[in-house]
């Protein structure tokens, strides 16, 4: 049984998840906004981890609250007095703030009627909250906020003002962009951009801080790399999602990036395919843009992440051996979706359940080789190489090393320890994060 051991880790994650379910979570109703499904608009409900009843208003419990402030003029972060002097402006939110959402008489908070201000800071703190939990369950603990010096909760608001959505030093902002129809749309409901904005905050916790006199690029692209994969991951929570997913593409996961939305707006606004042929050599005689430099370790790991739900679906006869084979081969190739696709039809129709839960099981696999991994990993010393060596490292205490030639090969692809990122270039607008604040700490 080439995956059983692997398996058996993913039981024991998911039985931890049905405890979680069973002490009577907090529910919500979340948009989930899958960064790789166009068009996805299905609101479900879901159960975060505090126990129903917890949750008080706002909604807030003892990891973060919500609030709707009233009359703030300026988003957290560095600013520059008129006099010229620099100052940071940090939580917590002092002045009014519009009346909090209310938990049900069950202490629930999925009665809320989208469209209120309360359904919109009952969203944002539903999608963080979830998303932090999908990702605690990989880590197996608390993970610990990365400015729990200063702050203890995290401070969640609706700034319509910032055309942006920040993580920083005890706050995370949500503002509003126009999408090309000149149509406002509130990160407050955008669950792919809060999970993503999580998963800064996890890196920062636990891979670490950066040197800002360093500069290591790697760093900064795994950055992105890494909080794309906590919404792509924290995403494939949803049930509607998955069932969409799979329906979509019956199991031909290579032709998401026809169905990959991944567009962001503001500082959001770099296309990110999670399903890319990005390369190393494409960032050589320089870069500009962490976010374009994060594609080729995205691109690797979502690969593996394909390649190991191929695995499982061959190790539970769902698939037979020649058509793994010819999967393995057609990689990158521009036919492989239509070489293939009759193939996966025919089988996923035979099968959906069987095909749910091996791609389940590829989630939580991959979930805890991620997170594990990470842990291996220090800010200041960070390669794309060394992640993928952290990979195989847990892989290996994992599964005995199962996974380790797709692993290798699919870091091999995207050039990865064969071209380092070269000179970073000046860029125009002023998106990059590397100095923006949600790197910026109250010492600097
Ligand atoms: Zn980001």
């Amino acid at each position: 049984m080439p995956v059983s051991k692997a398996r058996s880790k993913v039981v024991r994650m998911r039985h931890a998840k049905h405890r979680d379910a069973g002490n009577e979570g907090t529910r919500f109703l979340l948009f989930p906004q899958p960064p790789f499904l166009e068009n996805f608009a299905e609101p479900e409900i879901v159960t975060v981890s505090p126990p129903a009843g917890s949750v008080g208003p706002g909604p807030s419990d003892d990891r973060m609250y919500a609030i709707y402030p009233l009359g703030k003029a300026l988003q957290y972060g560095f600013h520059v007095s008129d006099g010229g002097k620099p100052f940071m402006y940090l939580p917590a939110w002092q002045g009014d703030i519009i009346a909090p959402a209310m938990p049900d008489e069950g202490g629930h908070f999925d009665h809320l009627t989208p469209g209120t201000a309360q359904f919109e800071t009952a969203h944002l703190f539903g999608a963080a909250r979830f998303a932090l939990d999908v990702w605690e369950r990989y880590f197996g603990r608390t993970i610990r906020w990365h400015f729990a010096g200063d702050y203890s909760r995290l401070e969640l608001s609706v700034l319509p003002s910032l055309a942006n959505a920040i993580i920083g030093w005890g706050f995370l902002e949500t503002g509003v962009v126009p999408t090309e129809e000149g149509i406002p749309r509130a990160f407050s409901m955008n669950f792919d951009v809060i999970a993503h904005e999580i998963g800064h905050a996890i890196v920062y916790s636990e891979v670490g801080l950066p040197d800002p006199d360093t500069g290591n690029a790697e760093y900064f692209g795994f950055h992105e790399s890494a909080a794309d994969l906590v919404a792509l991951l924290a995403s494939l929570h949803f049930d509607s999602v998955v069932d969409s997913i799979l329906l979509r593409t019956s199991g031909n996961l290579y032709t998401v990036n026809q169905l990959t939305r991944f567009a962001e707006l503001g500082d959001h606004e770099q296309i990110r395919l999670a399903a890319n042929n990005h390369v190393m050599s494409e960032f050589a005689s320089g870069w500009s843009d962490e976010h374009d430099l994060a594609q080729p370790l995205t691109g690797a790991v979502f690969d593996i992440l394909v390649d190991i739900f191929h695995e499982i679906l061959l190790d539970r006869d769902l698939i037979p051996p020649d058509m793994e084979d010819l999967s393995d081969q057609l990689e990158g190739n521009p036919d492989y979706g239509a070489v293939l696709q009759d193939d996966f039809d025919e089988l996923f129709a035979r099968n959906p359940d069987g095909f749910k839960m091996a791609l389940l099981d590829a989630r939580d696999f991959m979930g805890t080789l991620l997170a594990d991994g990470w842990q291996l990993l220090r800010a200041d010393t960070l390669t794309y190489a060394g992640v993928g060596e952290a990979l195989k490292t847990v892989d290996g205490r994992m599964t005995g090393g199962q996974f380790r030639r797709i692993i290798e090969g699919n870091f091999k692809i995207r050039e990865i320890g064969r071209f380092a990122p070269g000179p970073r270039q000046p860029r125009s607008d002023a998106a990059s994060h590397v100095h923006s604040a949600r790197t910026m700490m109250p010492a600097d």
